[in-house]
C-alpha cells in the first residue's frame, strides 16, 4: 500500500529524514517509535504530502506521489487532489477539527467538498461513522463541547470516511488526559482488527504497539535503525539505541 524509497529531507544542513526506506503491505499496521525529534511526524507528513522532500520516492497505492505522468512536480492544488484520489487519511495529535462545525459536519463536510459526495449520502455516511466511534449522541455538538477523547474519535471518523487506502496517525493519544487514552486506542484497535485497515501510527504506547501492530519501526535521527515483528522488537531489541529507548519508556 505504501512504498517509500530513499526518502531524504533536510532543513538547511540538518537531515531530518536520511534516506528512509519502508514498505507497508495492505492490511498491515505499523507502529512508528522513536525519540522526540527523530522524524516521525515529518515522515508521516511526507507520506501524506503535507510536506515536500528533497530526494527519494513516495508511492501510495502504486502511484508516485508528487509528480504528474510526465514527471513534472505537481502544483499545490494538484497535490490536494492527488491526496484525495490515492486515499491517504491522517489523524493529528491535536485533533485539528473545524471548530465552527459540529461533529457530524466535520465528518460529512470534507466528503462533500473534497470528494464530491451528495449531502444526503455524506450525512448518512457521517452518522454511520459517528456511531462506529461511539458518538451518535454527540453528532450535533461543536468540538469545544467535546472531551479530547471524543474530539479525537470524531477526527478518526473524519479520516476514514472516504475509505482511505492508508490511515496515518501521528501520536493520536499524546494530547489526551490519561483517562481518555483508552477509548481512542480502542477505536484504533477495532479499525485494525475488524476492518483490516492499513495504518501507520506513531505512538509512545508500547503495550498498544505490541498488541495491535504487526511491525514496529524505530526511528532515530531520521534513520530507521530497527524494524521487525512488533513483539520481537519490543521484547528483544537488537540495536542498543532501541534497547535504551524502550527501557526508559517502561
Ligand atoms: P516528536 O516525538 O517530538 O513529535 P518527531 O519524531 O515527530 O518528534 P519531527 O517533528 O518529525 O520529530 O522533527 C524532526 C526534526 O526536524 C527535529 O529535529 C525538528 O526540530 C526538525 N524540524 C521539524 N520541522 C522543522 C521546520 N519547519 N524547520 C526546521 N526544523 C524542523
Ligand atoms: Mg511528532
Amino acid at each position: 500500500a505504501v512504498d517509500v524509497n530513499d526518502l531524504y529531507k533536510a532543513y538547511g544542513k540538518q537531515a531530518v529524514l536520511a534516506r528512509v526506506n519502508l514498505t507497508v503491505r495492505v492490511g498491515e499496521v505499523i507502529a512508528l517509535l522513536g525519540p522526540s525529534g527523530s522524524g516521525k511526524s515529518t515522515l508521516l507528513r511526507c507520506i501524506n504530502h503535507l510536506e515536500g522532500w528533497d530526494a527519494g520516492i513516495v508511492m501510495v497505492g502504486g502511484r508516485r506521489m508528487g509528480f504528474s505522468g510526465d514527471g513534472k512536480p505537481l502544483s499545490p492544488r494538484a497535490i490536494a487532489e492527488e491526496r484525495a484520489s490515492v486515499g491517504v487519511g491522517m489523524v493529528f495529535q491535536q485533533f485539528n477539527l473545524f471548530g465552527h462545525l459540529t461533529a457530524l459536519e466535520n465528518v460529512a463536510g470534507p466528503l462533500r467538498w473534497v470528494h464530491g459526495v451528495s449531502r444526503v449520502d455524506a450525512d448518512r455516511r457521517a452518522r454511520e461513522l459517528l456511531e462506529r466511534v461511539g458518538l451518535s449522541h454527540r453528532a450535533h455538538a461543536l468540538p469545544r463541547h467535546l472531551s479530547g477523547g471524543q474530539q479525537q474519535r470524531v477526527a478518526i471518523a473524519r479520516a476514514i470516511a472516504p475509505n482511505p487506502s492508508v490511515l496515518l496517525l501521528d501520536e493520536p493519544t499524546s494530547a489526551l488526559d490519561p483517562e481518555l487514552v483508552n477509548e481512542v486506542l480502542e477505536v484504533i484497535r477495532r479499525l485494525a482488527v475488524e476492518d483490516g485497515l492499513t495504518m501507520i501510527i506513531s505512538t509512545h504506547q508500547l503495550r498498544f504497539a505490541d498488541e495491535v501492530a504487526d511491525r514496529v519501526m524505530f526511528l532515530s535521527d531520521g534513520n530507521i535503525i530497527e524494524e521487525g515483528p512488533a513483539h520481537e522488537v519490543l521484547t528483544n531489541p537488537r540495536n542498543p539505541i532501541t534497547a535504551r529507548f524502550l527501557s526508559v519508556m517502561e
